[in-house]
């Protein structure tokens, strides 16, 4: 069947056309990054203006480019939460109006429930499985027993990675959102400034962003304080390598503890390279397959969200058209 997703949790209008849960047929993005870069971040009241007025032209565009008719669209599936309420509700509005009108199924899907299952569009999920989650809002290491079932066993106490990133980008001077920026800026570096690395309790799977961050602002103000040029390049390398230590350090563990059969990375912050390349290290010397989407479908996109709301599909839970957008929505619970 074909199923119809949308997508508008943050600052992307994202409308996707999937057939039978895998074959992408359009996955239209249109991103605001340029509207909300001159405020340093997202303003949310002008995320839902945006998204009001782009919702009709993309979802028009994914029909037309998956090459279907409206008509045949056999569900809908829409991202309830968590997010932005007001972006949220623009979606879920327009997801309401679409199944009403088509007379078919609804389906309200947890936004990071499409990350991870993003990773079902690039290859089969072997389980149990255990996802790293690094985006703007979340970082997380999600235990699957099974298909569906989410047990969060470590999440972050503060900042999310994609925030820490962003905050420590602003203090390096890059435009929003900075965390490509630094990450190019750590890969060219040649000195590194060793900064603390925030394992926490030893058996946790938690973690902690905020002292790092605020290391790297007190290292900016010692250097500043002597008369010196801060090097923030060196910087920069400090802070990507205590990230990648600390997350790829305690995945592994999980997936070692939970005796996961693969690894799946996720989220905006995926992209980042050294965390890429650090974690397929690891796996491989783990045993444990990796599997990290494209970057096109590791940002915000509605086609991860059809990858998700199809594991409800399948199992013919759907959702009332009271459905209700969600600020903050529990992972686990949205379990099939
Ligand atoms: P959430 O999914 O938690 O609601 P979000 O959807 O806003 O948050 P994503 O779009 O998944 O977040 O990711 C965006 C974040 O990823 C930003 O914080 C951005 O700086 C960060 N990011 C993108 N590319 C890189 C990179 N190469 N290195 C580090 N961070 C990156
Ligand atoms: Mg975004
Ligand atoms: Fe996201």
């Amino acid at each position: 069947g074909l199923l119809l997703a949308i997508e508008t949790s943050c600052d992307e209008t994202s409308v996707a056309v999937v057939r039978g849960g895998r074959e992408v047929l359009s996955n239209v993005v249109s991103s605001q990054i340029d509207t909300h870069r001159k405020f340093g971040g997202v303003v949310p009241e002008i995320a839902s203006r945006k998204h009001v007025e782009t919702m009709t032209i993309i979802l028009e565009e994914a029909v037309r480019e998956a090459d279907v008719r409206l008509e045949d669209i056999d569900a809908v599936a829409v991202t309830q939460g968590p997010g932005l309420i007001g972006a949220l509700l623009v979606g879920v509005v327009a997801a309401k109006s679409l199944a009403l009108a088509l007379d078919v199924p609804l389906i309200g899907t947890h936004h990071i429930a499409g990350h991870i299952y993003a990773n079902s569009l690039i290859g089969d999920i072997l389980y149990p499985s255990v996802a790293l989650v690094v985006s703007g809002g979340h970082t997380e290491i999600v235990l699957l027993e099974e298909e569906g079932k989410f047990r969060i066993v470590g999440r972050t106490r503060d900042d999310a990675v994609g925030e820490a990133y962003d905050k420590v980008a602003r203090a390096l001077q890059f435009p929003y959102p900075g965390g490509p920026h630094v990450d190019k800026l750590a890969q060219e570096a040649t000195e590194e400034v060793a900064l603390p690395r925030s394992w926490l309790e030893p058996d946790s799977y938690d973690f902690s962003f905020s002292g790092l961050k605020s290391a790297v602002l007190a290292e900016i103000n010692r250097s500043r304080m002597k008369g010196e040029t801060p090097d923030f390049s060196a910087l920069a390398r400090g802070f990507q390598q205590s990230v990648i230590d600390v997350v790829t350090g305690k995945a592994i563990r999980a997936a070692k503890e939970f005796g996961a059969r693969q690894m799946m990375l996720c989220g905006g912050v995926a992209a980042n390279r050294g965390l890429r390349e650090r974690l397929a290290a690891l796996c491989e010397e783990a045993g444990v397959p990796l599997l990290v989407p494209p970057n096109k479908l590791c940002t915000d996109n509605a086609a991860m969200i059809a990858a998700a709301a199809d594991l409800k599909w399948r199992r013919g839970q759907f959702s009332s058209l009271d459905l209700k957008a969600e600020a903050v929505m529990s992972l686990e619970d949205w379990s099939v």
